[in-house]
């Protein structure tokens, strides 16, 4: 048959966890689905044929009305503070199909999203939109060309029926790819609802699925705890050097995997500023820029409060073991920070004053409003009379004392101008430019806007592809750019 010849490989471990853990459901048809965007490169790395997914048969499968041999069709259960209160949550309007083993060996999940009701959708319609799809499609593979783990997006399709909001809306159905959907939120449902040995499975899972590489020691789950605590310093760090804000860092949105998740009211910074917030609901500004640390930190918390009867029988004990491997989180993430920010100043080796430079820089581009990326991208350029920075006085001042610092290194300018392009972005999925090519393909069903921003994106370091058109800045507006969940 056809679906044989798309070249599912599919298995379904997540359903021999307790059945607490998710709801079968079945697919949930959607009238006249049709392709409108499809991840070559990505479904050919998942073994995938790529023909054959973009023939009728294809498109059923990645629209869930049909679920190919060995797939599973099920909901995943979990729970998690929501902007610091705990409540239960679930995949309202998810549905994994199953997980694809490559042709390197590899396990990943895929999960149609937009594709109806499930048991945990509380008053939602299971839905989505077309818009907010292709916003995710395009800033995940964004982030992926970055260096950032991340889940991945393989496809689009528009479902046929229309969604309601304000408006009425396309809806469409996106195919997300990750190293798993298991969440914080998902082991603090299992500490919740479920049973010690239904959170020990759970655990047993993860380190089995994420982990296995770790040699685990006595404790394996004092070695999980430390294992994502150093997954999520590394993660966020790569958030901050490029300006990245996530937006929505709920518990139920942070991966075991440290892979970025939930692509909904995120968006990169322009001007730096540490209280940078685009979320329409974050009226408190939790989940800005500058608190993105602090709060990762608080996640990974919540995150070890769940693990404590599996660290130790005594209470006690098991909450010093989480304490101390608390502890570190503030530390491994200040050094993850600190080498990024070596690297995009061009700084091989380490002195003691090189975060006095950084934080200088940093500074003075919140003093003088400098675009983030732009500044870094024209440092690395060697065009810094390009920047807003120039010309003052303390820009004359630091600017010096970095060119020093780069020449007292044995490392030649070439080799200074390589590390820095490879760290300093010259193009990032600026609002404005999301936008415009979400307008064109919503609002005009042409997708070259967005075709051609996903190939500069793609490559994201590549200064022989630099374009004024993708580093120039939005008109100014008195409107702020605002983003919805
Ligand atoms: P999020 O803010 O994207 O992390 O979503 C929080 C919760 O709301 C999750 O349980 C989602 O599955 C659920 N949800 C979001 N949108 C919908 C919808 N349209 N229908 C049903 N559930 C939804
Ligand atoms: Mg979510
Ligand atoms: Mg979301």
């Amino acid at each position: 048959t056809n679906e044989k010849e798309q070249n599912w490989n599919l298995d379904n471990s997540y359903t021999k966890l307790p059945a607490i853990y998710y709801s079968v459901i079945s697919p949930n048809p959607v009238s006249s689905p049709q392709m409108v965007k499809l991840n070559k490169t990505l479904a050919t790395s998942l073994g995938l044929n790529v023909e054959k997914l973009q023939e009728e048969e294809g498109i059923e499968v990645l629209a869930g009305n049909k679920i190919p041999e060995g797939g599973a069709s099920l909901a995943q259960a979990y729970a998690g503070h929501q902007f610091g209160g705990f409540t239960m949550l679930g995949d309202g309007r998810a549905l994994l199909i199953g997980e694809q083993l490559t042709p390197a060996g590899e396990r990943f999940d895929l999960q149609l999203k937009g594709s109806g009701r499930t048991p945990y959708s509380r008053g939602g319609d299971g839905r989505a939109a077309l818009g907010p799809m292709l916003r995710e499609y395009i800033i995940s593979e964004a982030m992926h060309a970055l260096g950032i783990p991340t889940t991945r997006s393989l496809a689009v399709v528009l479902t046929g029926e229309s969604i309601f909001r304000e408006t009425e809306l396309p809806g469409a159905i996106l195919t997300r790819v990750g190293a798993s959907h298991l969440r914080f939120g998902t082991f603090q449902y299992g500490a919740n609802w479920g049973k010690v040995e239904d959170l020990k499975e759970l655990a047993d899972y993860a380190l089995n699925r994420h982990y296995s590489h770790v040699e685990q020691g006595e404790n394996p789950y004092l070695t999980l705890l430390e294992e994502v605590i150093k997954r999520h310093a590394s993660l966020i760090a790569k958030w901050q050097l490029v300006g990245f804000i996530h937006g929505v860092m709920n518990t139920d949105n942070m991966t075991i995997s440290g892979e970025t998740i939930d692509y909904g009211p995120c968006a990169f910074m322009n001007e730096y500023d540490p209280e940078t917030v685009f979320s329409s609901i974050d009226t408190q500004g939790r989940y800005s820029y500058g608190n993105q640390p602090g709060i990762g930190g608080w996640n990974l918390a919540r995150f070890a409060e769940a693990l404590l009867p599996l660290l130790h029988e005594n209470e006690e004990e098991a909450l010093k073991l989480a304490q101390n491997a608390m502890e570190k989180y503030p530390e491994f993430y200040h050094q993850n920070w600190l080498s990024g920010m070596r690297r995009k100043l061009g700084l091989f080796q380490e002195q003691k004053d090189d975060q006095s430079l950084i934080e200088k820089l940093l500074v003075m581009m919140h003093k003088y409003k400098a675009d983030y990326t732009n500044t870094f991208r024209l440092l690395t350029m060697g065009k810094a009379e390009d920047t807003v920075l120039y010309g003052k006085e303390e820009f004359t001042e630091w600017y010096k004392q970095w060119k020093m610092r780069l020449e007292n290194q044995s490392e030649g300018k070439e080799s200074v101008e390589d590390l820095m392009s490879k760290n300093n972005p010259f193009v990032i999925p600026r609002n404005h430019l999301v936008e415009a090519a979400l307008e064109a393909a919503v609002n005009k069903a042409d997708y070259t806007v967005m075709e051609e921003l996903l190939d500069v994106l793609s490559q994201p370091y590549n200064y022989a592809i630099e374009k004024e058109k993708y580093c120039s800045l939005p008109a100014p507006s008195n409107r702020p750019y605002q983003t919805y969940c």
